[in-house]
């Protein structure tokens, strides 16, 4: 987004001299379904960002221009604070969580405009609160950590918006570098910036383009399930508060003793989490082609063990890695549709590109929305 195209557009809607914020959406390269057993996750910021012209006004009200959604919204402080189910909540969510933390905002005109897919499993949403956020803060000449304003997001879409998801989204969309991903343990938000060989390989996100209904009612069977494990788990391993605290090794010694199900389930997020120390291990070694074999059983893993995949992603992956370059192909997000992330050789990508692309829609009569991204930085000011 150009900053003075974007403030001549904002002046074409409202008054003030306004300043610009962006926050970029994400993708996750391993560590899937970790975050709520207290695990680790791996996503890195990508180049796609919502940005938000913003100008203080002394009324108490927010009136929010979304260009996405061509839809102009004026929201009352002073008001009951309340859902309306509408895209305007995330913007109310993140002014309702600020006001609660005793920050009194004057009011004001915003201007929204994103280029992060949208509902894609990019976490656009998280994109919209934590640029909205800055924005708003900005108007009380505000500061807050990037960690506060990442758990003011979650709290938002947590209570808010009334979608139950972890840490992962607000923290990375705050905290992303370039030609970094992000390794992140969800229990105590320790964090580590590992670089990413970005000459030499992209990350390719394909779309599969569908959604399928079950999603949220597997989530929350899924989250049940692996409460079930620690609860059996702990008559072997009474310290432990959660899947994170079990080893693959303790782990096997004992899983017979769980249900089918629940064994699975457990064994996917406790495998997963040592994948992903194993990501970083294999990283900073400078071993690429290890990171990609652990994002390929990552998605094995998710697909028989969670049973979270579904058909149009096992085939974006399988054509995937029959290409030449491909390093490794995964799932990314809760699944049942969404993205697949891609490890790929540079000087391979544009073959890539077309031949999964083609391969796709041969096979579904979808056309794959394909993204070709580097590490980005996180939300900032623009100057
Ligand atoms: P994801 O985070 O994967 O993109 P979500 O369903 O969590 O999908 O969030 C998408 C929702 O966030 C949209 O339906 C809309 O309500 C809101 N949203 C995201 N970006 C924008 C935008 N630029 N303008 C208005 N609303 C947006
Ligand atoms: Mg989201």
């Amino acid at each position: 987004m150009d900053r003075k195209q974007f403030i001549k557009k904002f002046e074409h809607h409202f008054s003030g001299e306004p300043r610009v914020f962006c926050a970029p959406g994400r993708v996750n390269l391993i560590g899937e379904h970790t975050d709520y057993n207290d695990g680790y996750v791996f996503p890195m910021a990508i180049g796609f960002y919502t940005t938000v012209a913003v100008f203080p006004t002394r009324d108490r009200k927010l009136y929010i221009r979304s260009e996405n959604m061509h839809e102009l919204i004026a929201i009352d402080l002073d008001a009951n604070a309340e859902k309306r189910h509408h895209w305007s909540d995330y913007v109310a969510g993140m002014a309702h969580v600020l006001e609660k933390e005793g920050i009194r905002l004057p009011g004001a005109s915003m201007l929204i405009e994103s280029d992060v897919p949208v509902g894609a499993g990019l976490s656009s949403s998280a994109a919209l609160e934590m640029s909205s956020g800055l924005a708003l803060l900005s108007t009380v000449g505000g500061e807050l950590t990037g960690e506060k304003l990442a758990l003011l997001g979650q709290k938002a879409e947590n209570q808010f918006v009334g979608m139950n998801c972890g840490i992962m989204d607000q923290f990375i969309s705050m905290h992303g570098k370039e030609n970094h991903a992000l390794f992140l343990d969800c229990r105590t938000l320790d964090y580590e910036l590992v670089p990413l060989p970005a000459e030499n390989i992209r990350i390719v996100i394909c779309n599969t383009m569908v959604k399928h209904e079950l999603g949220s009612s597997e989530y929350n069977k899924r989250r049940a399930e692996c409460e079930k494990g620690v609860e059996i788990l702990r008559a072997d391993y009474p310290g432990i508060r959660a899947l994170r605290d079990v080893s693959l090794s303790q782990f096997q010694k004992v899983q017979h003793k769980l249900p089918d199900v629940v064994q699975k389930r457990c064994r996917h997020v406790i495998s997963e989490d040592e994948r992903a120390l194993e990501s970083i291990a294999a990283l900073q070694a400078g071993d690429i082609e290890k990171f990609g074999q652990l994002m390929n059983a990552s998605h094995d893993s998710l697909r028989d063990d969670y049973e979270v995949s579904c058909l149009e992603l096992d085939l974006l992956v399988e054509v995937a890695r029959y290409q030449e370059g491909c390093l490794g192909a995964r799932m990314t997000g809760g699944g049942f549709g969404g993205c697949t992330v891609n490890l790929v050789a540079s000087d391979k990508v544009d073959v890539f590109v077309d031949a999964v692309g083609e391969a796709y829609q041969r096979a579904t009569n979808l056309k794959s929305d394909i993204y070709i991204s580097v590490p980005s930085r996180g939300a900032h000011e623009m100057r």
